[in-house]
């Protein structure tokens, strides 16, 4: 019951499917130092191919079921739907192993980089939990891992840092520009193109094509199997209303996936407006961004006039992300999608909020997503499925800082 990937996947050449040159509508591409080159064209010859093929169906649906645990299960929030008159449906990434849903990724691409013959992984890391989620999958297939992590973020992500150590990877500081995520994945790109033979866990549906497309296809699952549990719960596959944080963009990305097609499904993605949209501390690319290149492709980010990053922020370090993906480009451009944002303390406020009435502390950038409720006209019999992208344990220092508020 839990992967049908292979026909739909074929069956879907949709408007938000990518071009043959990687472009949703203006967005995407592969904007690459040519020694990448070689190493990219193999991954996008190869990576449908291997998506699709049955022997990776087969491993991939086994490890997702048996390691990861799922499917994730769709719970019916009461309290909540009480509290904002809806029928809001929680889809429950957090409870997958390692705690959010970008380990159905990593599983995915670590199947493709063996199937590759790769042998060495590189990734990049912020807050570090796509550092650790990739230094789990190489744990379980025996495989070299070196992770790229701002010196800054080393310091302040300490658990993680751990988390990687034990699991065997290394974990080598990027101590250029201001020492976070952003340098920490120009150093990895940097390191790539020294050594090509690496393969490149990316952790998000960001960077040059395919990347962007083959991580969204591995997040797919999420909404592949929202369609039958809530067929079974409600009777119709389709909600209303589908809500999901976007940092890079995955979780949202696998959360539309499969209705991204079906105009009569609304699609909500939540940016991090940190103190506020205009506040200068923020990272709500859609409301703040123009049309630029960012880590290897085109797309929406946040720049100055003389096209530098605008260093963003947000209190949650996976939402603390200058651009989006470029599919959520296209999604903003044209309308599919609807951008909302949430600030900092309306986070804040969302997660304590779901913690005393339903019992699930959420990361704090699943919190984004649940801080929409408030701010829409909602119908009691409107179905709504927010995406909870994460646990929250990981953000407890910060929750503790305010709990007396
Ligand atoms: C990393 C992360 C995100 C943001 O990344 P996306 O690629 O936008 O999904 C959101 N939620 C959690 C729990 C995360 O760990």
């Amino acid at each position: 019951m839990l992967l049908a990937m292979t026909a739909k996947n074929k069956k879907m050449k949709g408007k938000f499917q990518p071009d043959k040159n990687g472009y949703f509508g203006q967005f995407g591409g592969a904007f690459i130092p040519e020694l990448l080159y070689p190493n990219v064209k193999e991954l996008e010859d190869n990576y449908i191919q291997i998506i699709e093929s049955e022997e990776f169906q087969k491993e991939y649906k086994s490890l997702l079921k048996d390691f990861v645990g799922r499917p994730s299960p769709l719970y019916f929030a009461k309290r909540l739907s009480e509290k904002y008159g809806a029928q809001i449906y929680l889809k429950r990434e957090d409870l997958n192993h390692t705690g959010a849903h970008k380990i159905n990724n990593t599983i995915g691409q670590i199947l493709i980089a063996q199937k590759l013959g790769k042998t060495k992984i590189i990734a990049e890391t912020g807050a570090g939990q796509h550092g650790v989620a990739t230094a789990t999958v190489c744990a379980l297939m025996g495989l070299e891992c070196t992770v790229f992590m701002g010196e800054k973020d080393i310091v302040r992500q300490a658990p993680n840092v751990a988390r990687m150590k034990m699991l065997g990877a290394k974990v080598v500081p990027a101590t250029s520009g201001s020492k976070t995520l952003k340098d920490a994945t120009n150093e990895a790109i940097r390191y790539w193109i020294q050594h090509p033979e690496t393969f490149y866990l990316i952790g998000s549906v960001v960077g040059p094509h395919p990347h962007p497309d083959m991580v969204a296809r591995l997040q797919a699952v999420i909404s592949e199997e929202m369609k039958w549990q809530l067929k079974e719960k409600t009777g119709n596959e389709n909600p209303d209303t589908i809500i999901a944080c976007v940092g890079g963009g995955s979780n949202a990305a696998g959360a539309f996936y499969h209705y991204m097609d079906d105009e009569e499904v609304e699609l909500i993605a939540v940016e991090a407006a940190g103190l506020g949209v205009n506040s200068g501390e923020s990272a709500a690319t859609s409301q703040l961004g123009q049309v630029g290149i960012i880590h290897g492709s085109k797309t929406i980010l946040m720049q100055d006039e003389y096209g530098q990053i605008v260093e963003p922020y947000s209190i949650s370090a996976g939402l603390d992300y200058p651009g989006v993906g470029p599919l959520h480009a296209f999604l903003f451009e044209s309308g599919r999608a609807k951008f909302m944002n949430a600030t900092d303390k309306e986070a804040l406020d969302a997660a304590f909020e779901l913690t005393k009435i339903e019992g699930i502390i959420p990361a704090l950038e699943t919190a984004h997503a649940l801080a929409v409720l408030p701010k829409m006209t909602l119908r009691k019999d409107q179905v709504i499925v927010i995406n909870l992208s994460g646990r929250g344990d990981k953000d407890l220092e910060t929750f503790i800082k305010h709990l007396e508020e």
